[in-house]
């Protein structure tokens, strides 16, 4: 008889105080944005990260959105980014009329080939946006040099990347979120660190602080209002609502208190899967992740990369017959319906092959060692009959 068993993707996880939190949000009174338990997230971040400025969002994509209005995107403006991305990354630079130069991803390793990128500036280039894929960090040396060489800003796009560190040529060790002129978090529930939704954005160059609170608050004054540092508020610049309820907040706040406990049970269990794949990855049935000398991994997600999309499919299929859900991930954004026509028509073959043949296993705290054998048992299995 086939055990029946049921292994989800993903599961957020809860650290008890949410409710808790969230309850002392709502009994204070004050539950719109930049109360007290944003200021606590905020403080968190610099603290623990020393982040020069933090704004919380109610998405990364706001974050994402947020960034191009800082700077300035206008019609026409390039903007390079991976193709293999999630489309927040893309759609914040379309709704202001630029256009997507994609770039291809490593040979070993879904980041975007920074060595790629030189031959993809051209005069109208304003911003590079780098994604850390699941949260390893992109080669952010060589991407800072090329970017200033040609002054053009760089936005990372850390989603995936919460508590996740690049080390520099010169030996310093910086979060990830710290290195651009800008950076933009998600608290997704499918993210390590998570309010449901949820998101910040970074400030890292100071001459887009100001102009980030106002963005964030409708293009008023508000924020310098309330700190008293002026006597009367109103509309200064474009805007929109980027700011989260506090109720959001306190429930991000939470699950900040407990990022260590909720990194180290993750790295246990990515580790877990990482010495289980060596034997098919060395009998060359798969190719594991690649963590580069400079980047840390923040367990953010597991996955394989099969040799094809067949044996990707019967991976994801004898998973499935276990009741274990394994999923692909992005579809290469220079082929999707809405962009292919306006894609300058380059292939992307390193992309296309994480599209293909990448499958991502089931990766949350609660996740068991009975469960991750079952999952690397099953996977075993399947390729013995291939
Ligand atoms: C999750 C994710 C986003 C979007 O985050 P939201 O908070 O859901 O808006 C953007 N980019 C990448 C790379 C992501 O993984």
């Amino acid at each position: 008889m086939e055990v029946s068993t049921s292994i989800p993707f993903n599961k957020p996880y809860l650290t008890g105080k949410e409710t808790h939190y969230v309850y002392q949000a709502v009994a204070s009174g004050k539950i719109s944005g930049d109360g007290l338990f944003t200021k606590k997230c905020h403080q968190f971040f610099e603290e623990t990260f020393g982040f020069s400025k933090c704004l919380l969002t109610t998405s990364c994509t706001d974050a994402l959105e947020m960034a191009a209005i800082l700077l300035d995107m206008q019609q026409g403006d390039e903007v390079i980014l991976p193709s293999y991305t999630f489309v927040s990354t893309a759609n914040a630079f379309v709704l202001r009329g630029a256009k997507l130069v994609f770039a291809d991803s490593a040979k070993d390793n879904p980041n975007m080939d920074i060595h790629s990128l030189r031959g993809l500036i051209t005069s109208k280039t304003k911003v590079i946006v780098p994604v850390h894929y699941a949260g390893i960090a992109c080669d952010m040396d060589a991407l800072m040099d090329l970017a200033n060489e040609f002054g053009i800003y760089v936005v990372e796009d850390a989603a995936q990347a919460v508590d996740s560190w690049y080390t520099s040529k010169d030996g310093s060790k910086k979060p990830l979120g710290s290195i651009g002129h800008m950076a933009a978090f998600s608290f997704h529930e499918t993210k390590n660190i998570m309010s449901g939704e949820g998101g910040m954005l970074v400030i890292n160059d100071p001459k887009f602080a100001a102009r980030a609170e106002i963005i964030r608050e409708k293009g008023t004054n508000r924020s310098a209002f309330f700190r008293g540092e002026i006597d009367k508020y109103g509309w200064v610049d474009m805007g929109s609502s980027f700011l989260p309820s506090d109720i959001l907040a306190a429930f991000l706040f939470a699950q900040l208190e407990n990022l260590n406990d909720i990194q180290n049970k993750r790295k246990e269990i990515w580790n877990f899967y990482h010495a289980g794949m060596t034997e098919l990855a060395s009998a060359g049935k798969v190719t594991l992740p690649f963590i580069p000398d400079w980047a840390s991994n923040n367990a953010h997600m597991y996955y394989i990369v099969c040799k094809s999309p067949t044996h990707r499919q019967g991976v994801i299929e004898a998973l499935k017959k276990q009741g274990i859900m394994a999923v692909f991930h992005y579809l290469s954004l220079h082929k999707s319906e809405y962009y292919k026509d306006k894609h300058d028509g380059r292939e992307l073959v390193n992309s296309d092959h994480y599209s293909d043949c990448l499958v991502r296993l089931p990766m949350y705290y609660e996740l068991t060692t009975a469960q991750q054998e079952l999952i690397l048992k099953t996977i075993y299995t399947y390729f013995l009959s291939v």
